[in-house]
C-alpha cells in the first residue's frame, strides 16, 4: 500500500468524524445534521461550498492553477429506515435509523480527501467534491443534476466509490461496462369478480388468474429474453381475499425487475403488460398495470474505468485490484451521474466484519444488516485513492 502520508496522519480525526455521523443517521433528503457538519468541515479547511443543490446535497470547491480541467468525487449521506442492532458506544441514538449501508464511511473518506487537496494543492484545475443526499431509494442524484449540478460545477468526469463487504478489507474492485443493474417495480390489480367458495362458477377467480399470470411471467426470463442477457424478475408479494369460503373481488401482484440494459427492461415492461393483459381476457377479468423505473443500469465509461485500475494499482497494490468484479443485480443512483457524464464507481472490500468493535450485534456485517459496520481501517485507504485520482486526472505541467 502507498498511502497518502499526510493523511494516515489525520486518520484518528476522520474516524471520529465517520463515528458522529454513524451515531446521528439521518434518511432520504432530511440530512441538515449531516450536511451542516460536512459543510462546517469543508469551510473550516477553506474551502468555498454550494448547498442546496438537491436540498440537503453540499458541493465543495477545490481549485488550483489555471487549467479548466475538472472532476467531481462524490460520496452519499443518507442513512436506512432500520434498527440498529449494534450497542458499542457510536451506534445510532435515532431509533429506527442506521447508517447501515457505509454512507457515513463514504462521508468521511471524501472530506479526507478534500482537507488534503485543499492543504497540498498539489493538482491543475477543479476538484468538485460532490456529497449527495437519498441515495437509498431517493434518487438524489438526479436531484443534483435537476438542480443545475453540472452547469454550476462543470465537470469533465466524476467517480463513486463504495464499500463492499466479502471483498477483503483495502482491495479495490471494479468492471468496465454495466456494474450494477437497473432497479425497477411493478404493481399488478386483477379485477376479478367474487363469489361464494362453493360456487365459483358464479365469478370470476383472480387468485387464479394472478396465479397464471405469475407462472407466464418467468417465460419471459426463460424464453423471450437472449440467455445472454442478465435479468430478474421477482414477484415479491402477492395479496388477496380475507376468507377460506369467498373468492375474492381482487388480487394484487408486486415485485422487482432488474437488467444491466435498457433495451432488455424495454421489452420486460412491454410483455409482463401484454402477458397480464392477455391472460386476464382469457378468464374474463381485467388488469391494472403499473411499472415504475427507479435507477438505470450503472454502466462504467471505458476510459475512467481503466484509469481508475491504474490509480487503486498506485495505492493499494495490483495483487489487491480487481478490474473484472462480477457485477451485482443491487442498484445505485451513481447510474444518473454516470448517464450524464464519463467516469466510473468502484467497490472498496469492507472486509468480513472483523474490524467490528466489542458490543456489534451477531448478525453478519452485510449491507443493510442491522450488525453491519463500516471498516474505518479503509478511511486513509479511499481517502488516499480519492488524492492520488484527482492528482493524476488534473496533473501539475
Ligand atoms: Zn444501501
Ligand atoms: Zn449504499
Amino acid at each position: 500500500m502507498k498511502l497518502v502520508d499526510p493523511i494516515i496522519a489525520f486518520q484518528s480525526e476522520l474516524q471520529h468524524i465517520r463515528r458522529d455521523l454513524h451515531a446521528h443517521p439521518e434518511l432520504c433528503y432530511e440530512e441538515r445534521r449531516t450536511s451542516d457538519v460536512v459543510a462546517a468541515k469543508l469551510t473550516e479547511w477553506g474551502i468555498p461550498v454550494i448547498r442546496g443543490l438537491g436540498l440537503t446535497g453540499v458541493v465543495g470547491i477545490i481549485k488550483n492553477g489555471s487549467s479548466n480541467r475538472a472532476i467531481g468525487l462524490r460520496a452519499d449521506m443518507d442513512a436506512l429506515p432500520m434498527q440498529e442492532v449494534n450497542t458499542f458506544p457510536h451506534a445510532s441514538r435515532h431509533a429506527g435509523k442506521m447508517h447501515a449501508c457505509g454512507h457515513d464511511g463514504h462521508t468521511a473518506m471524501l472530506l479526507g480527501a478534500a482537507k488534503h487537496l485543499a492543504e497540498h494543492r498539489n493538482f491543475d484545475g477543479t476538484v468538485y467534491v460532490v456529497f449527495q443526499p437519498a441515495e437509498e431509494g431517493g434518487a438524489g442524484a438526479r436531484r443534483m443534476i435537476e438542480d443545475g449540478l453540472f452547469e454550476q460545477c462543470p465537470m469533465d468526469a466524476i467517480y463513486g466509490m463504495h464499500n463492499w463487504p466479502g471483498i477483503p478489507s483495502g482491495h479495490m474492485s471494479v468492471v468496465e461496462g454495466p456494474m450494477m443493474a437497473s432497479s425497477n417495480e411493478f404493481y399488478l390489480t386483477i379485477k376479478g369478480k367474487g363469489a361464494h367458495a362453493a360456487q365459483p362458477h358464479k365469478g370470476i377467480d383472480p387468485v387464479m388468474v394472478a396465479v397464471q399470470i405469475a407462472q407466464s411471467w418467468q417465460t419471459i426470463i426463460s424464453r423471450q429474453k437472449s440467455p445472454l442477457d442478465t435479468a430478474v424478475l421477482s414477484i415479491t408479494q402477492i395479496h388477496a381475499g380475507s376468507a377460506t369460503n369467498v373468492i375474492p373481488d381482487e388480487a394484487k401482484m408486486v415485485g422487482t425487475v432488474r437488467t444491466f440494459t435498457t433495451p432488455v427492461l424495454d421489452m420486460i415492461e412491454t410483455r409482463m403488460g401484454e402477458i397480464a393483459q392477455h391472460t386476464a381476457a382469457a378468464f374474463g377479468a381485467e388488469v391494472e398495470y403499473k411499472f415504475r423505473r427507479n435507477y438505470p443500469p450503472l454502466v462504467n465509461h471505458a476510459a475512467e474505468t481503466r484509469f481508475a485500475v491504474e490509480v487503486m494499482k498506485e495505492v493499494v497494490g495490483a495483487d489487491k485490484v480487481d478490474d473484472n468484479v462480477e457485477p451485482t443485480m443491487g442498484a445505485e443512483d451513481f447510474a444518473f451521474f454516470l448517464q450524464a457524464k464519463p467516469g466510473c464507481y468502484i467497490f472498496i472490500g469492507n472486509g468480513e466484519g472483523d474490524h467490528r468493535d466489542g458490543g456489534h450485534g451477531l448478525g453478519p456485517c452485510v449491507l443493510h444488516n442491522g450488525s453491519y459496520d463500516f471498516n474505518d481501517n479503509l478511511l486513509p485507504v479511499g481517502a488516499s485513492f480519492w488524492v492520488r485520482l484527482a492528482e493524476k486526472s488534473l496533473p501539475l505541467n
